[in-house]
This record gives structure tokens, C-alpha cells and sequence, in this order.
């Protein structure tokens, strides 16, 4: 039984750019999926209209028997980017708030701002926070800016807070891009061990052919919008 089933999948901008023309494929259940394809190919929307960060204009994206693009209210889009997290290339912390702060917001970041404002945190809210840090080796650093780390120390940072919610599906969009080539095998290990350790599927944007060899259980390559690849890494040649 596959976590999600995307059944020929559509997103054309208002701008009439069809970034996605028509994309089928089904996500198993623990898996480490990666998708790659060159600049432009439509990764980053197809992640976005897994959450619907972005509303696709055709198809059906299936979870847990549902679709997900028929989801019309703000509250059930809500529920939906709890079950599903996401993490991006650019971190997206917020800078002159400590680290403990920004994993804690993660928790708020589909109710209130105003809780975090006023520092109405609990402390179990805080000791969860903290086991998120633990698992991804910077417990230490909680009380440090976010702006005082590095990319890869902020990239984990936000792969903490994106567990708060407690997601079955992490989707990375593109999340070792900014950052160098030591440090991203770090960023990747620490997904894997949220895959592995976690039982969370993700769904991971790469384009670094050498990572996808070593990190992905399998591999879907988009070309112009459309799915021209699926299957093994180990042959991800052929998809070129
Ligand atoms: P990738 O992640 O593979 O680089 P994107 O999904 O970002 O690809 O982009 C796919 C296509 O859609 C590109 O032609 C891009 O310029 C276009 N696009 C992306 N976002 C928007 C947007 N918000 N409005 C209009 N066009 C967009
Ligand atoms: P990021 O690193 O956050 O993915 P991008 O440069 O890919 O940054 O995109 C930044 C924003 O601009 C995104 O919201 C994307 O949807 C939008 N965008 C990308 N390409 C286009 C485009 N051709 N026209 C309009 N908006 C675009």
C-alpha cells in the first residue's frame, strides 16, 4: 500500500508556464525517494503540490485514501502540512531567534505566533524540542541565534523542527544546494537517519548525481514536467 499515489499530476502558473504535465507515480512507505532533473524541470513544484504549498490545476494526489488536491479549507490544509513536512534550501529560520526557539516554533507554525511571541512554551513543548535537536546532534546549541550557525548546523535545525509535528512524509526541497560538498553528506545523513530511525518517508530533491547513488532507495527524474525516469540509482544513466 503506497503512502501517497500521484495520478497525472498538472500545474500550470498563472503565467501559463506548465510546470508539471501530467506526472504519475506512487511513494512507498518508508522510502527515500529523491527526484531529480535539471533546473526548471518542475522538482520544486511537484514537492509544493504535495502540501499544497502550491494548488495543482489537474490530477489527483492520494493520501491515506483521500485526495488531496480536493482539500478546500484553510484547517484540513493545515492538517495536511502537519502530516506531510517540508524543508527547504534556504533553511528559512528565523535569524535573531535561538535555535530552541526556532524548532519550538515549528510546533506554533500552523496556529499561533502569538504563543511563541509571548514565550508561552511548556516544558514538555521543550524537552520535545530538544530530543528533536538530540537526534540531529545539536542539542548543544540551543541557546545560540539561529544567524550565529552554519548552513549545514541551520539545515538541521530545520529538519528538527519540520519532526515537531510529528510528519509521516518529510519533503527537501533541494536542502544540501546552498552548502558544501563535506557538509552536505552531514545535512543527508542526518534525513537518513530520520528515514531510518523514524520510519518517516521522504521525498528529497537532489541534484548532485553522486548523493542520489548513496542516499536514495529509489529515484524519479523529471524533464520538462514530465516523468522521464523511475527506479534503481544504481542506473539513473539511462535517465539522461
Ligand atoms: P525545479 O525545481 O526543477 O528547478 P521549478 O518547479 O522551480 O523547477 O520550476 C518549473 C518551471 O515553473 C520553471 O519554468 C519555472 O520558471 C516555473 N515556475 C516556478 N515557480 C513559478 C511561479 N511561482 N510562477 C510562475 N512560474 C513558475
Ligand atoms: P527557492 O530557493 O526558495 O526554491 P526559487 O528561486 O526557486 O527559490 O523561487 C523563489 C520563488 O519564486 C518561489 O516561490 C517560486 O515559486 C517563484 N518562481 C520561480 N520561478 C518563477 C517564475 N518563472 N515566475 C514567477 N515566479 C517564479
Amino acid at each position: 500500500e503506497p503512502i501517497l499515489q500521484i495520478k497525472n499530476l498538472q500545474k500550470t502558473y498563472p503565467n501559463g508556464v506548465q510546470a508539471l504535465k501530467g506526472v504519475s507515480f506512487d511513494v512507498k512507505k518508508g522510502e527515500f525517494l529523491v527526484i531529480i532533473g535539471l533546473s526548471g524541470s518542475g522538482k520544486s513544484t511537484l514537492l509544493r503540490c504535495l502540501n499544497r504549498l502550491h494548488d495543482p490545476t489537474g490530477g489527483e494526489v492520494i493520501f491515506h485514501k483521500e485526495d488531496t488536491t480536493k482539500l478546500s479549507t484553510s484547517s484540513e490544509i493545515r492538517g495536511l502540512r502537519k502530516k506531510i513536512g517540508m524543508i527547504f534550501q534556504h533553511f528559512n529560520l528565523i535569524p535573531r531567534h535561538t535555535v530552541l526557539n526556532n524548532v519550538l516554533m515549528g510546533k506554533l507554525a500552523y496556529t499561533s505566533t502569538w504563543k511563541s511571541i509571548l514565550g508561552l512554551f511548556s516544558d514538555s513543548d521543550k524537552a520535545e524540542a530538544l530530543k528533536y535537536l538530540k537526534l540531529v546532534g545539536i542539542a548543544e546549541k540551543a541557546h545560540i541565534r539561529a544567524d550565529q550557525l552554519s548552513g549545514g548546523q541551520q539545515q538541521r535545525v530545520a529538519i528538527a523542527r519540520a519532526l515537531t509535528q510529528n510528519p509521516q512524509v518529510l519533503l527537501a526541497d533541494e536542502p544540501v544546494a546552498s552548502l558544501d560538498p563535506a557538509t552536505c553528506h552531514t545535512v543527508m545523513d542526518y534525513l537518513k537517519k530520520v528515514n531510518q530511525e523514524l520510519g518517516i518517508t521522504v521525498i528529497c530533491n537532489l541534484h548532485f548525481l553522486s548523493l542520489v547513488r548513496i542516499y536514495a532507495t529509489r529515484v524519479i527524474a523529471l524533464k520538462g514536467g514530465e516523468l522521464v525516469y523511475e527506479g534503481d540509482p544504481k542506473n539513473i544513466d539511462q535517465a539522461w
